[in-house]
């Protein structure tokens, strides 16, 4: 079987009978089998993925199926599956079956998605190399001994490896689109609200998002049409009405004013060959027809702080819940109550997700609360501020993805300020809240994979989803 971009090809070839959805599912399950050295996977669900993909494919046949019909999807494991577990990567909640579906799963399963299984990625979200998960590091299906990015590791190689058609991540500071740009794939990260985050695992409530990682720009606006929308259970989701995304794609494009951030390009800690990729992607762009402006954004240098000290905060106070009592790992020998949330946590939890719980509960600690957590947050009003200003004058807004291509397993993870720096890109669209997208260049000398990010105002993610799709067809 070749490898499927887009669901249209997929569902083109189930109506005509040359391909039946369980065979398809078939072979998803031989590719994971084959590239299992990449780590991708936590767990495959082949019993309820082979029962859903049998009364799909009935459906499907009917004519009665639903949008997402022949799609087989995995789940980043920190998004809860009725009756599957689900572990956010990490020894804490290694047995924990989740209790109800989150509602990304509900509407995925309501338009008739295969669900495959959950995929690895670093614990509670914390990292940007998939190197802090339990389960170890994801491999980079480019070169194995290179990094799948994080957090959303395993759902960016799974896309990459063909081991799915398409997958769910989380992306916080950036983990859908930095794997996504590791891997070649295009990562959408939706406006802050725009998809619920119920019975999504929280790492920073005020950041969480759900995104998508996708061969096609196609698959990525029929996710988000079907994922968007109001729920009942998460307060902080728009009720904006959701658009067709899927038929704003179809539509003439006008030219669009984009601004590329120049600090961004002129940072020395960007690579050369990202560098070079950007700027040949910029004449592309203007060739097209849009008008490109360079622009300075004297902020930068405020991103990563600002991100590093709000999100802590946040991680902190989400992530007492873990205490070996009202869930997840249980020391066995303590003597006394104390003892017993001391050990479990500290057994429980990795070492990244300490250094963010002590560096969080820190910024929030009466001596320091001005100092640091408020003060993060007036910067990150004043972020907004500039961005929106920024927006005003133009459509979109251009960088960088990441610094560099994948980088080595085992390369930066030891210093813990090497990896919070790679995230100055995308943690401008977290901060904000605005929407930004991934979207692959090619490949650099070594064969790997090279991206850039595009940027827009909340909500306007059916002109972000235009212009990648119009770059790449023409590109
Ligand atoms: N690398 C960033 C962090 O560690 C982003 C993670 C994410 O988006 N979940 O916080």
């Amino acid at each position: 079987m070749k490898k499927y971009h887009a669901l249209e090809e997929i569902q083109e070839l189930i109506a005509s009978k040359e391909l039946s959805l369980p065979d398809l599912l078939e072979y998803y399950f031989s590719r994971i089998e084959t590239e299992k050295h990449l780590n991708a996977f936590n767990e495959v669900f082949f019993y309820s993925a082979r029962e859903q993909a049998k009364l799909v494919q009935e459906k499907m046949e009917k004519g009665t199926a639903g949008k997402l019909a022949g799609m087989v999807i995995g789940l980043k494991d920190n998004i809860s599956y009725l009756g599957h577990k689900v572990t956010a990567s990490s020894k804490m909640l290694e047995n924990f079956v989740s209790p109800y579906s989150a509602t990304v799963v509900e509407r995925l399963l309501k338009e008739d998605a295969v669900i495959i299984g959950r995929l690895n990625c670093d614990e509670f979200a914390m990292g940007g190399s998939n190197e802090t998960s339990y389960y170890g590091p994801v491999k980079n299906a480019a070169d194995p001994l290179r990094v799948a990015g994080g957090s959303s590791g395993g759902s960016a190689v799974a896309v990459q490896a063909d081991l799915c058609l398409a997958a769910l991540g989380t992306d916080t500071g950036g983990s859908v689109r930095q794997p996504a740009a590791f891997c070649g794939c295009i990562g959408l990260k939706p406006t802050y609200g725009r998809i619920s985050r119920y019975g999504v695992i929280a790492y920073a409530s005020s950041f969480d998002q759900v995104g998508t990682l996708t061969s096609s720009v196609s698959d990525a606006a029929l996710l988000l049409e079907v994922l968007a929308g109001s729920d009942e259970h998460d307060s902080t989701v728009s009720t904006k009405q959701v658009p067709a995304y899927t038929e704003a794609l179809k539509e003439q494009l006008k030219p669009q004013r984009i601004a590329v951030l120049k600090e961004t390009l002129e940072n020395e800690a960007v690579d050369p060959a990202v560098k070079a990729a950007i700027l040949d992607a910029i004449e592309a762009f203007k060739q097209q027809g849009h008008t490109v402006d360079y622009v300075s954004f004297d902020l930068l240098d405020y991103l990563v702080p600002a991100y590093y000290v709000l999100t802590a905060a946040e991680a902190s106070s989400n992530l007492s819940r873990y205490d070996g009592v009202h869930y997840g790992h249980r020391n066995t020998e303590a003597k006394n109550l104390n003892e017993l949330y001391k050990l479990s946590r500290a057994e429980g939890f990795g070492e990244e997700v300490k250094r963010r719980i002590l560096l969080g509960t820190f910024v929030l600690s009466a001596g320091y609360y001005d100092a640091y957590y408020q003060k993060a947050q007036k910067v990150r009003m004043l972020i907004r501020q500039k961005m929106e200003t920024l927006l005003e004058s133009y459509d979109v807004v251009l960088t960088p993805v990441a610094p560099t291509a994948a980088f080595k397993i085992g390369e930066n993870i030891q210093d813990a300020l090497v990896m919070y720096m790679a995230d100055i890109f995308t943690v401008l669209a977290s901060l904000t809240g605005i929407p930004a997208i991934a979207i692959p260049l090619g490949n650099n000398k070594e064969g790997l994979p090279l991206s850039l990010q595009l940027m827009t105002k909340h909500f306007e993610e059916a002109a972000l989803l235009s212009l990648a799709e119009s770059f790449l067809k023409k590109g």
